[in-house]
C-alpha cells in the first residue's frame, strides 16, 4: 500500500508488519504484538496508527487482566456511575489526585491501591468514607452525593420483580426439589460462592446444582427452589443468566465481568459478605462443603466431574433435570 511516510516525511510504498516484543511488568514477563508499518523507501518501522496504546500501556492491560486488576476504563466508568469529579473521587479514595489522572490514563496501580478502589467500589463503603470526609464538601454537595449513592445502594427492584412474575412463580414440585423459588436465597448463594473471590460461571452454575441436590438428598427440600436443565456443558440453573442479571441490577453488591484469557469466560463477583442469617446451619454447611470441595478444580474439571452424574448421564439435552437424581449424587 500506499501511504505517507512520518520517519522520512515522504510518500512511499509500505507493508504490514508484526513486532513481537517481551515486556516485562513489575518483575513478570509479557508478550505483546503490536502492527507496524514499514516504509520501502527508509526501511524504518512506524506505528500504523498513532493514537493506538503503546507496547507498555498493552503489557499493563495483559497484567492487569492477569491479576485480576481493574482496567483503566473500568476506573472510569466507576468513577462516572458515582458522579464524581477526579479531584473528588481522589479525595475519598486518599489517593493524590495527578495518581489518580495517570491511572486513568493507563499507568498501572499499585495492588493496595487496586485493592482500595475495590473496596470503595461498593457505594455502601463509599458512603461511609463519604460521611467521614463531609467536611471537604459544600453541603449542597455532600446531599447531592449521599443520596445518590443511596440510591445505587438501594439498587432497582424492577427487573427482578418482572423475572420473579414470569418466571419464578411455578410450583414447588419434584423439578424445584420440593421447594417454592426464592431470589433472595439465591443472591444471598451466590454471593457466598463468590465473595472476593471472582468465581467463573461455569462453577457457579456447577455449585448451585450440586448444593440444591445435596440439600435435597438430606432434608427433602432443595436450598432455592431452582429448577435445572441438562446442558451439554454443566446442569444450568433455568433461567440462569436472567436471575443473574436481575440479581446484579437489584442490589449493586454482585458483579459480573467479562475475563479475556486463554479460556474465555464470565466471572461473578461480589463485594459484600452473605446475610447468614437466611440459611439453616444445615443450608450453610451444605455450600461450605461445595465450595471447599471444588475450589481448585478448573471449568473443565468440574465439568467432567458433573458429566459423571446420574442426573446429567440420564437426562436429555433441554430437559428439567428431576430431584430424584439426588440420590445418586457421588458428593
Ligand atoms: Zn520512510
Amino acid at each position: 500500500m500506499n501511504g505517507y511516510c512520518p520517519v522520512c516525511k515522504e510518500n512511499s510504498e509500505q507493508s504490514l508488519v508484526e513486532h513481537n516484543e517481551e515486556l516485562h511488568v513489575r518483575g513478570e514477563k509479557v508478550q505483546v504484538v503490536s502492527e507496524y508499518l514499514h516504509c520501502t523507501k527508509c526501511k524504518n518501522d512506524f506505528k500504523k496508527d498513532p493514537s493506538a496504546p503503546d507496547a507498555q500501556e498493552v503489557a499493563n492491560m495483559v497484567y492487569r487482566e492477569r491479576k485480576g486488576m481493574m482496567q483503566p476504563s473500568e476506573l472510569i466508568k466507576l468513577r462516572k456511575s458515582f458522579g464524581l469529579t477526579q479531584k473528588e473521587f481522589s479525595l475519598l479514595l486518599g489517593i493524590g489526585i495527578a495518581t489518580l489522572n495517570r491511572y486513568e490514563n493507563g499507568a498501572l496501580q499499585t495492588e493496595a491501591h487496586d485493592q482500595m478502589i475495590r473496596l470503595y467500589s461498593n457505594p455502601k463503603n463509599l458512603r461511609s468514607i463519604l460521611a467521614e470526609k463531609s467536611e471537604y464538601f459544600s453541603e449542597e454537595r455532600y446531599t447531592e452525593l449521599s443520596n445518590k449513592l443511596y440510591d445505587l445502594i438501594q439498587g432497582d427492584e424492577g427487573l427482578l420483580n418482572e423475572c420473579m412474575e414470569q418466571f419464578g412463580s411455578y410450583d414447588a414440585d419434584i423439578y424445584s426439589g420440593n421447594a417454592g423459588f426464592n431470589a433472595e436465597k439465591l443472591f444471598q448463594a451466590i454471593k457466598f460462592f463468590c465473595f472476593q473471590t471472582p468465581l467463573q460461571k461455569a462453577k457457579l452454575k456447577g455449585y448451585l446444582w450440586l448444593a440444591d441436590f445435596m440439600h435435597y438428598r438430606l432434608h427433602g427440600e432443595s436450598i432455592t427452589g431452582l429448577r435445572y436443565i441438562r446442558t451439554t456443558f454443566v446442569p444450568k440453573a433455568e433461567y440462569f443468566n436472567t436471575w443473574l442479571t436481575a440479581l446484579t441490577e437489584w442490589r449493586n453488591e454482585l458483579q459480573v465481568e467479562e475475563r479475556i484469557t486463554e479460556e474465555h469466560c464470565y466471572e461473578v463477583y461480589s463485594t459484600e459478605a452473605h446475610d447468614w442469617s437466611l440459611f439453616t446451619p444445615a443450608e450453610l454447611a451444605i455450600l461450605a462443603t461445595v465450595k471447599d470441595k471444588f475450589k481448585d478444580y478448573t471449568t473443565t474439571q468440574i465439568r467432567d466431574y458433573l458429566h459423571e452424574e446420574k442426573g446429567w448421564k440420564q437426562t436429555k439435552n433441554g430437559e428439567l433435570i428431576s430431584y430424584e437424581f439426588a440420590s445418586h449424587l457421588r458428593i
